[in-house]
């Protein structure tokens, strides 16, 4: 938990002491803390492989001995102390069985009827009353902050992947329908095809009131015994919490239960994979952001698992904590050692790169902490989403989830920031326009949007199709379906195009048959682009741009992002057409566009007051020999600076800065290779 020191890289160590080697391991991290430059240390308790279910009473109490030791170590370093039970309702069963432990305990009952013997149902008495012994327990050792774990959710509580439909889960519900409901109707109607059965709201109503009502439980439960200790919670991404119907903020306020509140939000990732996946970690912390109330302390989940070389590098752990530190989050939760009760020291390279980066990300806090926003184009969020989407045939669960992932991707991989905050251009895509009322799509219709096939569908259905320059719009078919496409051409100059500027259609990849809608647009829309087939004979339009009688702008493109985005989708002239649908949109005034000598760069821009802050990650492993910025801002450059490896804030000599009218391209000619971002500094005059 950061306290009041002036702003700096929060580090907090997650931790595992298992019984049976506490006091070596316990003697090392009086040793190394100091060393890794760690600030606060969270036990994980009765943790992974070692752990025992739903803990026992007895095995909690033994533990409580540990935990004073533990607290009055970290005391005489001057190490905050915090807490992380492993579980609150369970992640998996593993072979355990709770039921003796927690007698009559009702276990979590999945949408195919699985049930659980560790993993419980929240609203159970059993479980509720052992919890609370549990927790008490480990509260009276007063933590900082107790961190309730993203398990406090209604999926993957294996072997259960969606719950919870048990018999007391069914009762209230039954209640409320006024009927009686079996899981197998309930499940049906969740899932019916088309447009949503009644009983869906319904029934995200209910689970999302019972887990406000679980954590202020939670939260009680601790509070009765340590009112000063914090709450902290792990979450797993708000557009798939939407498949369980969480009310973000007043799930929040109930966890918080007047103090402030914690937040760890994911980072994925867990092993190491593409640099790519950073493009979810990042906007993971902004989107989780956006769901939490104002003032939540954020710090990020760094996790190797499992928890070796084998699985993450150190560069790799260190550009996390640098997407962490870049995003504004207050601090990192580290989870890189293993819960099999291995000394950290097994492997000295971890501790000694906690160590050696801490004052570059120092450096970096003291201005992404500032008071700011992140510029960018506007993403949409609703935690209604899965309220209101529509399933195709056959019905999956998990297609309940928000949609949005992939044309943050996009957009991020093409130099396009993006935020969840106010800006002249918004992108929607998928069906997530459907969670909004028609006043706020006026609203939207008003501004700029740039639009996929299936938002536009939505909008057109809903009766805006004139507004997004359309007469018709047919839902989007696999594109074999349609005829005989070769390719798309751009053909509009200020969208990047010009002659035979084709990119292609086998999308997401060479084997693929991507959804397409025709267009029909209105006389007056612009065509941006267009399919051509084999013999470069012009097809219908790909991508129009239409200035509505609202005064808004509209660029749709006929593609499912969601279903064609990957690396095919991808290329430097879509990368023009994007950013030249981001330019027209903004008319001229896009706040951010990144650009420069690689491919995938994730970029930020952050106002600060008189401050911004630019960031660029390159997610290739080629370097990228210089970088440029195209921003908009009626102000002046007073100053700026460039970031060291050591920490340090300096003017250079390969910073420029050009400025014409609002237009000021801010340019770095120095190498950034994969595994040193490059942050400048402007001072505004
Ligand atoms: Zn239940």
């Amino acid at each position: 938990m950061p306290t009041n020191k002036p702003p700096h890289a929060w580090y907090a160590l997650r931790r595992t002491l298992p019984p049976w080697r506490f006091d070596e391991l316990l003697e090392e991290l009086k040793t190394q803390l100091p060393r890794y430059r760690v600030d606060e240390l969270i036990v994980k308790i009765d943790t992974e492989e070692f752990f025992h279910g739903q803990p026992p009473i007895q095995w909690a109490k033994n533990y409580q001995k540990r935990l004073f030791r533990v607290r009055e170590a970290m005391e005489s370093l001057g190490v905050v102390y915090s807490l992380n039970p492993w579980i609150t309702v369970g992640h998996c069963d593993r072979g355990r069985d709770s039921l003796s432990e927690v007698r009559g305990m009702q276990g979590m009952v999945g949408h195919d009827g699985t049930t659980c013997r560790v993993c419980a149902c929240p609203i159970d008495p059993a479980w509720r009353s052992h919890t609370r012994q549990v927790w008490q327990i480990y509260a009276q050792t007063k933590p900082a902050v107790i961190w309730v774990e993203d398990d406090i959710r209604t999926f993957n509580h294996l072997p259960v992947r969606f719950g919870c439909f048990c018999p007391l889960h069914m009762k209230r519900f039954s209640q409320i329908i006024g009927q009686k409901v079996t899981r197998e109707q309930l499940v049906n109607a969740l899932l019916s095809p088309g447009r949503p059965h009644p009983w869906r709201k319904a029934w995200l109503d209910l689970q999302g009131e019972l887990m406000i009502d679980t954590v202020a439980f939670l939260a009680g439960a601790v509070h009765e015994i340590s009112p000063q200790t914090r709450m902290g919670l792990m979450s797993s991404g708000p557009r798939l919490h939407c498949m369980e119907g969480r009310q973000w903020r007043r799930f929040a306020d109930a966890l918080a239960d007047g103090m402030p509140l914690l937040s760890r939000p994911p980072m994925g990732n867990y092993a190491e994979s593409e640099l790519r996946g950073f493009y979810y970690s990042h906007d993971s912390i902004k989107l989780t952001r956006h769901c939490m109330p104002p003032g939540t302390t954020e710090q990020t989940e760094v996790e190797n698992a499992p928890f070796t070389a084998y699985s993450k590098s150190t560069a790799f752990t260190f550009l996390e904590m640098a997407i962490s530190f870049a995003y504004s989050a207050h601090g990192v939760t580290l989870n890189l050692f293993d819960h099999c009760g291995t000394p950290m020291q097994a492997d000295p390279s971890m501790g000694q790169m906690l160590g050696d980066r801490k004052a570059f990300l120092t450096g970096l806090a003291k201005v992404s902490q500032l008071e700011g926003k992140f510029r960018g184009v506007r993403l949409l969020h609703h935690d209604d989403a899965s309220r209101a989407k529509q399933l195709e045939s056959p019905p999956q669960y998990a297609s309940l989830y928000e949609e949005g992932q992939e044309m943050m991707q996009a957009l991020e991989a093409m130099g396009i920031p993006t935020t969840y905050d106010e800006s002249n251009v918004t992108a929607a895509c998928g069906q997530v326009l459907r969670a909004f009322g028609d006043r706020e799509i006026r609203e939207l219709l008003c501004g700029s949007l740039l639009l996929d096939a299936p938002a536009a569908c939505v909008l057109a259905e809903r009766g805006f199709a004139r507004n997004i320059g359309l007469k018709r719009i047919a839902p989007p078919a696999p594109m074999d379906s349609l005829g005989a496409w070769a390719a798309e051409e751009i053909t509009d100059a200020h969208f990047g195009g010009g002659p035979k500027t084709l990119v292609t259609t086998r999308l997401p990849h060479l084997g693929g048959d991507p959804p397409f809608s025709m267009l029909s647009p209105v006389s007056g829309a612009r065509i941006v682009s267009r399919l051509v087939d084999p013999d470069m004979k012009a097809g219908p339009p790909a991508m129009i741009a239409f200035e509505n009688s609202l005064g808004g702008r509209v660029v749709v493109h006929a593609w499912d992002i969601t279903s064609v985005f990957g690396k095919a989708f991808l290329n430097p002239a879509r990368q023009r057409q994007y950013q030249g649908a981001v330019r027209w949109l903004s008319r001229g005034s896009a706040a951010v566009l990144a650009t420069g000598g690689g491919v995938y760069p994730l970029a930020l821009r952050r106002d600060c007051g008189d401050k911004t802050l630019l960031g660029l990650f390159n997610l290739s492993l080629d370097p990228w020999p210089f970088a440029e910025f195209e921003l908009t801002d009626a102000r002046d450059v007073a100053q700026m600076q460039l970031l060291n490896t050591s920490g340090q804030w300096r003017a250079s000599s390969s910073l420029k800065a050009r400025k014409k009218g609002r237009h000021i391209t801010i340019r770095c000619d120095a190498s950034i290779p994969y595994d040193r971002p490059m942050f400048v500094c402007i001072r505004w005059k």
